[in-house]
């Protein structure tokens, strides 16, 4: 096995790192979840250098944040210069350049040739509370739609949006009332062994019958993801999407797309919406615009955003940001020429017939699935049962990381290996951490 671009000095973890984590274990909640052990130093490419002096491999981007790669040069001399110039004064106040600019570029790059409004925020679970604000005051109707296994964050609405109760809603309710759930089109676990057009149809059933229940007219938005991220990377059907599309379109139901983890190049194309013929009214956007910092963005007509008066959406003190505008621009230069989502669409390539050659090998691989670069594996006990195997994947995780390979899961019942390598891996890289998981499918089998 070459290990051209992992080195460890130490164990994992090592010393300092170890001596750090003590730190943490006293200090920060334990409510914070914990994938490695590692204490990071410095991060460039698809790299990690712990302060042990360890480099470790990174398929995980810091959860589909660093999709430009870590550090990447343009994004850190952005951040450099505007922190250099202004840093806060508040959007409210004297708006920034840099964050009046980005909001003009969001507006014209996302899907849809209406005219548009970008409101720049915080976190991906600021951009999907302010949806549900907007779409509310739009239309003046109180119900929310959204879907099974869908994660929208960790605030009280985004939480109620977010399906799977273990462990993102435990001990938190009650939650927020008038949110509706509709079943997604999870093809490989809907009954019946369906293909996806047939489950397209069928779930799109369902979801005009609880539409129908709930009464269109009372009906805010429907939100949904393109891609479950945290569900599992499961992808829905074109065909359910538009049919979704031209619902709200119908009803004048706001549709909006939450395409925090699949945005920013991570599909194979800025957005997965172009791919998907979707025109979303609004696009819940974060993670990937900012290279690294924090920001995120509701783009949408212009008629929608427009809606809550004067002053009625405040952005709070950071909304808008001028370091992480000024990042977010720097991002989106770097997806002008066009090479990164070709890169996301090779490392597709690359990928897509290696988890499928696994899964003819290891009876545990029930399903692969993915678009562009974010593809997965979901592991279970025994196909005909698909019972969830969270415990193997597990193991393939701990097997990785030993070796310097950080690579994550995902899924309703934990049971997914996702990838969401930065856009930037360079071919060797993904061979070195692609042999790794190899021996140890291989070790776990
Ligand atoms: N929506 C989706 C699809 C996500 O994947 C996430 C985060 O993982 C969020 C919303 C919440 O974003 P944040 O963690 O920035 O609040």
């Amino acid at each position: 096995m070459s290990s051209k671009h992992i080195k460890l000095k130490t164990e994992l973890p090592g010393p300092k790192s170890r001596a750090l984590m003590e730190k943490r274990k006293k200090y920060v909640p334990r409510g914070l979840g914990q994938y490695t052990n590692i204490v990071v130093a410095k991060a460039r490419g698809a790299i990690l250098e712990d302060v042990d002096g360890n480099h470790l491999l990174d398929f995980a981007s810091g959860v589909a944040v660093a999709n430009v790669g870590h550090c990447a040069e343009k994004v850190v001399k952005a951040v450099q210069r505007q922190a250099a110039r202004a840093m806060h004064t508040n959007f409210n106040i004297a708006p920034y350049e840099r964050a009046v600019e980005l909001a003009g570029r969001l507006a014209s790059l996302t899907p849809g040739s209406f005219t548009k409004r970008a409101l720049l925020v915080n976190s991906g679970a600021e951009a999907v509370e302010n949806t549900v604000k907007i779409s509310r005051a739009s239309t003046k109707r109180p119900s929310i739609l959204c879907f099974e296994h869908a994660f929208h964050g960790r605030t009280y609405m985004s939480m109620t949006l977010t399906h799977r109760a273990n462990p993102f809603k435990m001990g938190y309710s009650p939650f927020c009332t008038d949110v509706h759930r509709a079943p997604y089109p999870y093809v490989y676990r809907w009954p019946g062994n369906k293909d996806s057009d047939v489950v397209a149809d069928e779930c799109f059933q369902f979801f005009s019958d609880i539409a129908a229940r709930t009464s269109p007219g009372q009906i805010a938005a429907v939100i949904i993801e393109p891609m479950l991220g945290e569900g599992g990377f499961v992808p829905a059907p074109k065909k359910f999407l538009q049919k979704l599309q031209a619902f709200c379109r119908k009803h004048g139901i706001v549709f909006a797309v939450d395409e925090i983890q699949t945005g920013f190049g991570r599909t194979g194309t800025l957005f997965a919406c172009e791919q998907l013929g979707l025109e979303p009214d609004i696009m819940i956007l974060s993670k990937g615009i900012g290279g690294g910092m924090p920001i995120g963005a509701v783009v949408g007509r212009a008629k929608v955003m427009d809606a809550a008066g004067e002053d009625g959406i405040e952005c709070g003190s950071y909304g808008g940001n001028a370091v992480s505008s000024a990042a977010a621009l720097a991002t989106l230069d770097l997806f002008k020429s066009g090479s990164l989502v070709k890169n996301a669409r090779k490392i597709g390539k690359t990928l897509e017939p290696r988890f499928a050659a696994w899964k003819e090998k290891y009876k545990f691989i029930g399903d692969v699935r993915g678009m562009g670069s974010m593809q997965a594996m979901e592991f279970v006990k025994d196909r005909r049962s698909k019972e969830p195997d969270p415990e193997k994947v597990n193991k393939l995780l701990d097997y990785c990381y030993e070796r310097g390979l950080i690579v994550i899961s995902a899924g309703t019942y934990n049971n997914v290996v996702r990838l969401l390598t930065p856009l930037v891996t360079e071919p060797d890289q993904l061979e070195e951490g692609l042999e790794i998981m190899e021996s140890g499918l291989q070790a776990i089998a």
